[in-house]
């Protein structure tokens, strides 16, 4: 028990200094540089149990099924504007949503509706980069 209470903390530590969503593989990395023993699936099991009881937030990478990770100081539920280039993430409140949702549910009489919305675009850093591509040319 010991271990992996130590292990999840080594997570949540690394988590609270990266602003960007991660995914499992890219935390075990960085944990592995840092000279933390952790295995792949043990960081898979732990952040699985965090994402849970919502102790980090969990998108979709666009277009592929690959979960990332990212801890949010914001307890509430929110939103994310995530770049598609550089993984920054803003926190976003989406209140039209949230009104949206709820008179949809209950047009159709639905109770405990929830949602998970992310939007994905450039942040202003990458946008004034060259795109990646030309590098290819
Ligand atoms: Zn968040
Ligand atoms: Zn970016
Ligand atoms: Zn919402």
């Amino acid at each position: 028990m010991q271990r992996m209470t130590k292990q999840r903390s080594a997570i949540i530590e690394l988590l609270r200094t990266q602003n960007n969503f991660l995914s499992a593989q890219d935390i075990f990395e960085l944990l592995r540089k840092e000279g933390h023993n952790i295995g792949l699936a043990t960081v898979y099991r732990n952040l699985q149990a965090m994402a849970q009881v919502k102790s980090v937030d969990v998108v979709r990478q666009e277009d592929s099924d690959v979960q990332l990770f990212r801890y949010c100081a914001d307890d509430n539920h929110h939103h994310h504007l995530v770049c598609r280039n550089c993984g920054k993430t803003v926190d976003i409140q989406g209140e039209a949503v949230e009104q949206w949702a709820a008179k949809i549910a209950h047009e159709h009489n639905f109770t405990g509706v929830t949602h998970s919305l992310e939007l994905y675009g450039q942040c202003s850093a990458c946008d004034d980069k060259p795109a990646k591509r030309e590098f290819f040319n």
